[in-house]
C-alpha cells in the first residue's frame, strides 16, 4: 500500500522537542505526503534548550515558542512528554512503531579541558551551570559555591556569554526574567564580585556575537573591564580583518576597544574582565579550586590557513573559588543508534544516518540539530539543517525505503506507553503546566515560577485536570 496517503499515513517518530525537532514536523507537515508525527520528550516539558538553555533574561529569545506551538496544533502532531527513549520505550519498539524515526537529541553534555585540577570541586561545566539556573530537574540540586570573590569562564562563546552575565545581574534584574527560584535566591546571596572570562585565542576570533558583547557593557551591577593591551591585534590578526570581511569579528573588536578606551565606572559592584590569548592550564587547589594557572598565549597560521592558539613560556596565576568550563557541549550517544565519539554526533549524510566504516545508510533512521552537525549556530539555523534532512525522508518515503512497523496506528503507541504504565505528558497536558507555572509566578510578581521536579509537574498537573472535569 502506498505511503503517506490520508488511508496510510507517513508515521514519524521525532525523538526531542528541540528547535531542531519541532522545525522538522514543521516540515513534514509541509510536504504534499500525509504525515503523522509522535514527539517524544524525555521531560514533560517541550522546547529543549529554548527552556533549559537560553538564558533567563532573554526572553525575546524564548518567544520563539510560539511559532512551535502553531506547529503543534496539527491535527496529525502527538507530544509524549515524560518518555524515556532508552527506558520507557526501545530503539525496537520504534522500529515496530513507525517508518522512520528522527533524532532531535540535542548535545547534551560538555567537552572538557583535560587539565590537572579539572575535577575539583568549584571547577564545573557551563552548561551544567546554564541547565541549574534554568531549572532542569537532572541539575537542580546541584550546587554552586557562590560564596566565592571571584569566578572564571573559560571560553568566549554565547554560552560563556550568558554565565558571566547571570552571575553579574542584579537581583532586580533577576527578577524580570523566569530564572528558576532556587538559583534566583543563590545569586542573589552570591559573594562574586570579580568574573573573569579568558579567550584562548585574540579578540578578532572570539565566538561571541555583537548583541553578546554588547550587552555586557551595559550591565546595572557590573562594568566590563577591558585592558587596552587585550584588543591590540596582531600582525595575523590584522592581516584576517583586512581581508577577511568578517563583520561579525569586526564589529566585536570595535565594541571592545570602545570599552578599553573608557573610565571605569568603580561605582558598580561587580567586575567583568575581559582576557584574550589565555588558556588555562591547571586548576590549583587542595581541596577545592583556589586559582588558575593560565598559559600566554600567541597565534600561528595552521597549513589551511586558520589562526590557532600557541603556548608561550608566560605564565600567571589568577585567584578564583570557581572556574566554569564554556567550551562547547558535546553529543552523547543513544543505543541501537551509530555515533561518532571523537566529533559526538551520529554519522549521516544530509541527515540519512549512515554506518561510518561502511558508510551504508540505516533504513529510515534520521537525525537533525546538534546531534546532526556539532553544537553550532542559533537557533534559526536549525530550520534550514531540518529542511535539508526532511528533503531526504520524503524522497526516500516516496522510493519504498521506510521501516516496516508491525503495528503503524496512533492508538498502539498510545497503549503499548499506558501497558508499561507510562504517565505520558500531552501537548494539552503542557499548556496547563505552562498556565499553572504562569500563575504560580504573578502570585510572587514574577513572570514565570517553574516547575523544577518532575513529580511537581505531574502532581500540579493531575490537580488541575482534576478541577477542570468537576
Ligand atoms: P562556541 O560558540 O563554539 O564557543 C566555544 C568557545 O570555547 C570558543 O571561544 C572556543 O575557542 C572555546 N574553546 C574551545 N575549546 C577550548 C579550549 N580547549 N580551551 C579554551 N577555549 C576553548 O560554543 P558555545 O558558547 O557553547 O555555544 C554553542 C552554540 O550556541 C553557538 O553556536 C552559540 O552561538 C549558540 N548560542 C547562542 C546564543 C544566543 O544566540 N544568544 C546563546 C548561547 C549559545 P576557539 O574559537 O578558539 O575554538
Amino acid at each position: 500500500m502506498t505511503i503517506g496517503t490520508s488511508e496510510n499515513p507517513l508515521r514519524v517518530a521525532i525523538i526531542g522537542s528541540g528547535p531542531s525537532g519541532f522545525y522538522a514536523a514543521e516540515a513534514l507537515f509541509k510536504s504534499d505526503l500525509t504525515v503523522e508525527v509522535d514527539m517524544y520528550d524525555r521531560l514533560p516539558t517541550p522546547y529543549g534548550l529554548v527552556r533549559g538553555g537560553v538564558a533567563p533574561d532573554h526572553q525575546k529569545i524564548k518567544s520563539v515558542t510560539k511559532v512551535y506551538d502553531k506547529i503543534a496544533e496539527n491535527p496529525n502532531f502527538r507530544f509524549y512528554g515524560n518518555v524515556d527513549i532508552g527506558n520507557d520505550l526501545s530503539h525496537d519498539d520504534l522500529l515496530n512503531h513507525y517508518h522512520q524515526i528522527i533524532y532531535a537529541v540535542g548535545a547534551q553534555t560538555d567537552r572538557r579541558l583535560d587539565i590537572p585540577g579539572e575535577d575539583l570541586s568549584g571547577s564545573h561545566a557551563a552548561t551544567e551551570f546554564v541547565a541549574w539556573y534554568n531549572g532542569h530537574p537532572d541539575y537542580r540540586e546541584l550546587e554552586f559555591d557562590l560564596s566565592q570573590e571571584a569566578a572564571i569562564v573559560v571560553g568566549v562563546g554565547n554560552v560563556a556569554m550568558d554565565v558571566a552575565r547571570i552571575l553579574a545581574r542584579s537581583h532586580a534584574e533577576l527578577m524580570e526574567t523566569d530564572i528558576a527560584d532556587y538559583a534566583l535566591e543563590a545569586l542573589n546571596k552570591s559573594n562574586i564580585k570579580k568574573i573573569y572570562i579568558l579567550g584562548r585565542r585574540g579578540p578578532a576570533q572570539a565566538a561571541f556575537t555583537n548583541p553578546e558583547i554588547k550587552e555586557l557593557g551595559e550591565m546595572e551591577d557590573a562594568e566590563i573591564i577591558v585592558d587596552p593591551s587585550e584588543v591590540a591585534l596582531d600582525e595575523l590578526s590584522q592581516e584576517y580583518l583586512a581581508n577577511a570581511n568578517d563583520r561579525a569579528a569586526t564589529r566585536n573588536v570595535e565594541i571592545m576597544t570602545k570599552y578599553s578606551e573608557r573610565e571605569p565606572n568603580t561605582s558598580k559592584p561587580k567586575q567583568i574582565i575581559l582576557r584574550f590569548l589565555a588558556s588555562p592550564v591547571e586548576v590549583i587547589g587542595t581541596d577545592r579550586v583556589e586559582a588558575v594557572k593560565i598559559v600566554k598565549n600567541e597565534l600561528y597560521k595552521d597549513n589551511r590557513g586558520g589562526l590557532r592558539p600557541r603556548a608561550t613560556d608566560q605564565f600567571e596565576t589568577i585567584s578564583a573559588g570557581l572556574i566554569f568550563r564554556s567550551v562547547g557541549y558535546r553529543g552523547v550517544a543513544l543505543a541501537g543508534v551509530p555515533f561518532r565519539e571523537d566529533w559526538g554526533t551520529i554519522p549521516n549524510e544530509m541527515g540519512r544516518i549512515i554506518v561510518l566504516e561502511t558508510k551504508e545508510t540505516v533504513l529510515g533512521e534520521y537525525a537533525v540539530g546538534w546531534i546532526k552537525r556539532g553544537p553550532s549556530g542559533i537557533i534559526g539555523t536549525n530550520k534550514p539543517d531540518s529542511v535539508e534532512t526532511v528533503q531526504a525522508m520524503l524522497e526516500d518515503a516516496k522510493a519504498g525505503k521506510v521501516l516496516s512497523p508491525t503495528s503503524s496506528k496512533a492508538e498502539d503507541v498510545e497503549g503499548l506507553l499506558k501497558s508499561r504504565n507510562i504517565q505520558y505528558v500531552t501537548y494539552a497536558d503542557w499548556h496547563i503546566l505552562d498556565q499553572l507555572e504562569r500563575e504560580r509566578g504573578a502570585e510572587v510578581g514574577r513572570m514565570r515560577l517553574k516547575f523544577t521536579r518532575i513529580e511537581d509537574m505531574l502532581t500540579a498537573l493531575a490537580e488541575r485536570k482534576q478541577k477542570i472535569t468537576h
